[in-house]
């Protein structure tokens, strides 16, 4: 099955002249989703992980699943301010201004094993600030993973881990 056969692509969204991949018909599609965890699962498992680490918010909309399916636990990173009790947190820089991740101070113990999963990679600037988030906690991120990969944007790049894409755009 080719997935980019259930990804729509919107025209000036969010903003006027970028192309937004949606995987809003994805989800909505039963087999079409079965195929893409399956998928996931199947390229996640070799990395043996304790955890599996959702970026807010389509992150985590793949990481629970597959957290389910691998048997491990599943954690979020979010944007400042979302989750409750202590947070240990990251700043990082945007092209104007800046933006913080955050987990909750007892999501990882230090050595454990983490695949850090989002919906799609562009420029690799949250997969990179989440990975460093991990870090700082004594995570051994493993891998990354995601649905899309914009391969233009050179993401991966910008990452020293390897990653999965099930689809990927030139
Ligand atoms: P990056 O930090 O790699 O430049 O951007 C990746 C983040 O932006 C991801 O969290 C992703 O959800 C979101 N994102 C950027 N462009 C798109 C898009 O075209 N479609 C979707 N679904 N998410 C996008």
């Amino acid at each position: 099955m080719d997935l980019k056969d259930h990804i729509r692509e919107i025209p000036d969204f969010p903003k006027p002249g970028i192309l937004f991949y949606d995987i809003s018909t994805l989800l909505a599609h039963a087999d079409a989703w079965q195929v893409t965890m399956g998928r996931m699962a199947k390229a996640a498992r070799q990395h043996q992980p304790d955890v599996i680490a959702g970026i807010e918010s389509r992150g985590f909309l793949v990481a629970a699943p597959l957290a389910l399916k691998l048997g491990c636990g599943f954690i979020m990173v979010r944007k400042q301010g979302k989750l409750p009790g202590k947070t240990i947190r990251h700043t990082y820089a945007l092209e104007y201004g800046e933006d913080t991740v955050e987990i909750q101070d007892n999501a990882i113990e230090p050595g454990q094993r983490v695949i850090l999963v989002d919906d799609l990679l562009a420029t690799g600037g949250t997969f990179a600030a989440s990975v460093e988030l991990l870090r700082k906690v004594g995570a051994d991120v493993t891998s990354a993973a995601c649905i899309i990969e914009l391969e233009f944007l050179k993401g991966r790049d910008k990452l020293d881990i390897p990653v999965h894409a099930l689809v990927s755009y030139d």
